[in-house]
């Protein structure tokens, strides 16, 4: 038998409804995996127990002819889900040992639809950060390396225990979430899919909240057939979130070889950076041909505010941070670092509990909200917000189906190299910021590689709640790109 861990999701899918193979036996392979690549600390919490019963339950399931759409599938969940009985942390001290008494709407879908949990995955702290090194847990190593070299790289974030999880074989998708790239920007750096939904597509209940009107979750996979399995089981409607949209949910599986002919892609002068590297811009007229090489025409567009986006996303997302974190003050949840009044308490708790990043994003939003600076600043930001979606708008109301970007301006850097100056780490979401500003869909699509054989991805920028256009878009780079699989070294 060929090796369980490397077939995609839809291949599994396959062997588990004909019986080629066991839910059991596809769940121990992973479980065996995850055991041998503790040295990529993508897990902070692993559930091999849990995840024997539920494939144990599904297989008599299979057996019966009941299985759901994602019958037997082993599946990594982002430590930012709660899961019901299951340690949730958000990868910060503050949480402590938080064992939630609910399960996110989204992980109760897809173990609605017979999907297994294997264990929680790492993150940056709250999501907070683009190279997974700000989790209380220590970062996140990525599977892939330079080539003849043996420097530990990042994986990206903050959805980084589940990009690095996906691309080293430990489970077959990965839950993640998107404030300002951080399922995208994962994604690019380690050679797997990832697609931000338009907000309001899922449920963000039961996730711990970093800026609530940016935050989407989203599936990581390894092709994109198989992010869009996924996206059908983790979307719809839920009355428990009001943000979330009541639409029907597309059979997105169906757009996968559709024919994209005729398809209007908008080229965007504005993400042409200054000093952009060249095999960032030779990936991009690649993507660009391949598209057109499938009947698609390319047009010049223009997102006359792009630039704005990402000095308009650090006030927003900080200042809707600072009102989310408020509530982490040693009364109801984790951590309870005690003091002489209850003033105390929470000064203290909160100075233990949160660590550099999140504190300086909590002082940010806590200052462009005060009086005297929120209409200067956050207010300011939110004017900003809606001309960058109007940039969008404009765009499509042409005629554009999808708009095609870079996904990142480089690859995969070492661990420890970027940091010291937290603008440098900002920069990583330049292409992608965007797309929660304006709560449209993107996703990442593995396009090729730079001169270091490091994975690098493009971006598909779509309608709102047209994820359909971008899985067709999005599996024709696939075709031509082919598929990136990291040298096994852990
Ligand atoms: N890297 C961005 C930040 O640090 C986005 C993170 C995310 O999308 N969660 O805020």
């Amino acid at each position: 038998m060929t090796d369980l861990t490397s077939l995609t999701l839809a291949e599994a899918r396959e062997g588990l409804a004909n019986k080629s193979f066991t839910s059991l036996e596809l769940t121990d392979a992973h479980l065996g995996a995850i055991e041998a690549a503790r040295a990529l600390n993508a897990f902070v919490m692993e559930t091999p127990d849990q995840a024997r019963a539920m494939a144990r339950a599904v297989d008599a399931k299979i057996a019966r002819g009941e299985g759901g759409p994602l019958a037997g599938i082993p599946l990594g969940i982002k430590d930012l889900f709660a899961t019901k009985d299951v340690r949730t942390t958000a990868c910060s001290k503050i949480l402590g040992n938080f064992v939630p008494p609910y399960e996110s709407t989204i992980t109760s879908q897809l173990w609605r639809d017979g999907a297994v949990m294997l264990g929680k995955l790492n993150n940056d702290e709250f999501a907070m950060g683009s190279s997974n090194e700000t989790s209380c847990f220590g970062p996140v190593v990525n599977p892939w390396r330079r080539e003849g070299s043996n420097t530990t790289l990042v994986p990206g974030g903050s959805s980084g225990g589940s990009a690095s999880a996906v691309a080293a074989l430990l489970c077959m998708g990965a839950t993640a979430t998107d404030t300002g790239g951080s399922i995208r920007q994962p994604a690019a750096f380690t050679g797997t899919v990832g697609i931000k939904p338009t907000y309001g597509r899922c449920s963000r209940w039961g996730i711990v909240a970093f800026a609530s009107s940016l935050d989407q979750a989203g599936p990581i996979a390894r092709t994109v057939r198989d992010s869009a399995i996924l996206m059908r089981s983790m979307a719809g409607h839920d009355p428990k979130d009001t943000t979330s949209v009541d639409r029907a949910v597309p059979d997105y599986e169906a757009a996968i070889g559709k024919s994209v002919k005729g398809m209007k892609i908008g080229i965007p002068k504005e993400y042409r950076l200054d000093g952009m590297p060249a095999e960032i811009e030779r990936l991009w007229s690649e993507g660009a041909a391949w598209l057109k090489a499938a009947g698609a025409e390319l047009i010049d567009v223009s997102l006359p505010h792009t630039k704005y986006a990402l000095p308009a996303y650090y006030i927003v997302a900080p200042a809707e941070a600072s009102s989310n974190l408020a509530r982490y003050d040693g009364v109801r949840y984790g951590l309870r670092v005690p003091g002489r009044s209850i003033g105390e308490l929470y000064e203290n708790t909160r100075a233990e509990g949160f660590g550099p990043e999140v504190r300086r994003r909590v002082m940010i939003g806590t200052y462009v909200l005060s009086a005297g600076y929120y209409d200067a600043y956050y207010l300011r930001a939110q004017k900003v917000r809606t001309l960058i979606k109007r940039d969008f708008e404009d765009c499509f109301a042409k005629g554009v189906h999808a708009i095609l970007t870079p996904a990142t301006p480089s690859a995969a850097f070492g661990i420890g190299e970027k940091g010291a100056d937290p603008v440098e780490m900002y920069l990583n979401d330049i292409f992608t910021v965007t797309v929660n500003m304006a709560g449209l869909p993107g996703i990442a699509v593995p396009a090729g590689k730079d001169t270091q054989g490091l994975p690098l991805g493009l971006q598909l920028i779509g309608r709102p709640f047209d994820e359909e256009t971008l899985f067709s878009l999005g599996e024709v780079i696939e075709q031509a790109a082919g598929r990136f699989t990291p040298a096994r070294w852990w």
